[in-house]
């Protein structure tokens, strides 16, 4: 038997199949520009081999009956055939205030689901749109919905209060919800087993760096702040977005540079952060250390920023927990990039953070000690994987139905 996640976006479906008994991945791709030209599915067989075929999909609906058509063999492909699927999880962006676990779906579900299109209006349509698809297409397989905001849902009142008027609160949901939960919840788990500790006596901080950023403080295995927000537009500096921002330069944009809403949106998610201030054209660090080495004074500025918003968070984190444990780093940069590894950590001895830097060099993909023999706090990095997650929650939510 089989676990199937889907992971459906405003033009992607991206899929995993995971054996029910061991949670091997056997199966993983993604269709991606889903009604646009050029729709593609990329499909990675158990050994890791990559195939892609030109696909003609013009919706959600369409890409999980391809999806569905690989998986059981009605068409050609070299990844499982016949395979019998025993529940599917999906990724969902966000359940709101009223969802705080993952859930078996069902009408409730579906409902809350649709009550926050508001809040995540690329995301929670298309989550609904695979859940729905799936239920006519695997007719009888039991769907877990497991949300990104609801490993955040612990996180106390003063901590998820803006200081606006209550009635936003009240009235429009105004509030820190956070996101990238999975991740979180995923690495917090993984370093406690790690450590060979109990989760319940950790103080972890977990800093998922990828293309999108936020740091996690996690006590006793729950989330207690995040540095996403109301969107994922709040906290650290980002690939593509600002991050932490004076709101009072949204007017001075809209005075001064006469942009409207949608334009200032676009500025503050998609031109800003290390694409913005770098000035190279790309987000991709990679290519920002490269300017650097030929000498890009500005690429070195916005690798500053970004490796020193980290710093503030984790001190901050800090003294919420109240000490640390455990600093995790985790996602395409935290995995991948000692330097942003090494400056984030810079001079936080007195925290009892030290690196080694000769741990922190390696590069490999798997968990792993980064500190010296001095540091109080442990220093790891984690490859996170949210579809194991979900399949995790999945299948616990299976046994417990039975
Ligand atoms: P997403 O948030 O889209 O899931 P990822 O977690 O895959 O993103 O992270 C993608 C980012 O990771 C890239 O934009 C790139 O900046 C960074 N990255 C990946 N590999 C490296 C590397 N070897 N060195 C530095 N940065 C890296």
């Amino acid at each position: 038997m089989h676990i199937l996640i889907i992971n459906a976006g405003s033009s992607s479906v991206k899929f995993t199949l995971f054996k029910k008994d061991d949670l091997k991945m056997v199966a993983d791709g993604i269709v991606e520009r889903i009604g646009l030209k050029g729709t593609k599915i990329h499909t990675k067989n158990s050994e890791g081999k990559w195939t892609s075929k030109e696909t003609r999909v013009t919706d959600t609906r369409q890409a999980v009956g391809l999806i569905a058509d690989l998986l059981t063999g009605k068409n050609d492909s070299d990844i499982q055939t016949g395979v019998d699927i025993a529940g599917i999880g999906h990724r969902v962006v966000h359940g709101g205030e009223k969802i705080n676990c993952s859930v078996v779906v069902d009408g409730r579900v579906k409902q809350i689901i649709k009550e926050c299109f508001e809040l995540a209006p690329l995301h929670n349509p298309p989550n609904l749109e695979g859940i729905e698809a799936c239920e006519d297409i695997f007719a009888g397989v039991p769907q877990v919905a497991v949300f990104d905001t609801a490993f955040h849902s612990s996180i106390p009142e003063y901590a998820y209060l803006y200081g606006l008027p209550y009635a936003l609160y009240k009235e429009d949901k105004i509030r820190r919800y956070g996101f990238h939960g999975t991740s979180h919840q995923y690495v917090s788990r993984t370093a406690a087993s790690f450590l060979n500790k109990p989760l319940e006596e950790l103080k972890i901080i977990s800093c998922h760096l990828g293309n999108g950023c936020s740091i996690t403080a996690v006590a006793e295995g729950r989330s207690i702040d995040t540095s996403m927000g109301f969107t994922p537009l709040e906290g650290l500096m980002m690939g593509t977005r600002c991050g932490d921002l004076d709101p009072a330069i949204v007017f001075y944009l809209m005075e001064h540079k006469q942009l409207d809403s949608q334009q200032i949106n676009d500025l503050l998610n998609k031109q800003s952060g290390l694409f913005g201030l770098a000035g190279i054209g790309s987000s991709d660090l990679r290519d920002i250390f490269e300017a650097s080495e030929s000498g890009n004074r500005q690429t070195d500025t916005a690798v500053e920023v970004f490796t020193y918003r980290i710093k503030k968070y984790i001190g901050a984190y800090a003294f919420a927990l109240g000490g640390i444990d455990v600093v995790v780093f985790t996602a395409g940069i935290g995995e991948n990039s000692p330097l942003i590894r090494e400056l984030a950590c810079q001079g936080l001895k007195n925290l009892g953070i030290i690196i080694d830097p000769k741990k922190n060099a390696i590069v490999n993909k798997t968990c792993r000690e980064i500190q010296s023999n001095e540091s109080q706090v442990k220093v790891l990095v984690i490859p996170t994987d949210e579809e194991k997650e979900i399949a995790l929650q999945t299948l616990e939510l299976l046994h417990e139905e039975r």
